[in-house]
């Protein structure tokens, strides 16, 4: 049986470890796309965090602004009372009552302004300390996520760096008929798997039956044997 034979067996072990190496590169490759990816999510979290205290401060800055006018129109009240004991003409007591009836409208607005404002104040707060709580976790976790990927990313190397070393010793090992035909396989299929079982008279690469010529290759003649139908190498495992 071809199957059993050492040259086979060989070339198995170095389709496997191909295989291996297009697989570890192939995920090398999208690593930077997935840190990109993790990055970019780590600095949404903390603009997130960073707009609920810009809102927070403005909030805040509204009320204490607030503050200071009310306290500003009293003063002017109570300076336009003292005038109004003072003035001995009923127009310009007229006139000073009607700018204090102002002044006491526009102060009792801004009192419910300032009212409303604080509430907001309350919740704004109460919406940072739970993001802050949340994002917290969030950006730690991301942060982790990337620390992960960044061993994966040596990891992956390490392994690449050692599957060459192997495919090398393999292909020096190799019976070199074998290694020119899996070489001619490889280009002309270009995505792997380039060696694949038959199974049920079906290629297991493309999945379409295979005439009993190549069975009869395989099993009879024992050739190395290529797929009619998608150029694979075919092996029956018997
Ligand atoms: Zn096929």
């Amino acid at each position: 049986m071809l199957f059993e034979e050492p040259e086979f067996q060989a070339l198995l072990l170095l389709h496997g470890r191909d295989r291996r190496k297009i697989g570890a590169e192939a995920e090398l490759r999208d690593l930077p796309k997935v840190l990109e990816v993790v990055k970019n999510k780590i600095e949404i979290e903390k603009e997130t965090i960073a707009s609920a205290q810009i809102e927070l401060r403005e909030l805040e800055t509204k009320a204490s602004s607030l503050g200071n006018q009310i306290a500003s129109i009293e003063t002017k009240i109570s300076q336009q009372k003292t005038k109004q004991l003072e003035v001995k003409r009923q127009e310009e007591y007229q006139a000073l009552e009607n700018e204090i009836k102002g002044l006491q409208d526009q102060m009792s607005a801004n009192e419910d302004d300032q009212l409303e404002t604080l509430m907001k104040v309350d919740d704004a707060r109460a919406t940072l300390v739970i993001a802050e709580g949340k994002h917290t976790d969030r950006v730690h976790s991301l942060e982790k996520q990337l620390e992960e990927l960044n061993e994966r990313d040596t990891l992956l190397r390490q392994e690449i760096g050692e599957l060459e070393q192997e495919i090398k010793a393999s292909g020096e090992e190799m019976d070199p008929t074998f290694l020119r035909e899996y070489e001619r396989v490889k280009k002309v299929v270009r995505r792997p798997p380039y060696v694949v079982p038959v199974e049920d008279q079906k290629c297991s690469g493309c999945n379409l039956r295979v005439s009993n010529d190549i069975v009869s290759s395989i099993l009879v003649e024992e050739k190395l044997t290529v797929c009619d139908q998608c150029g694979r190498v075919v092996y029956i495992q018997r």
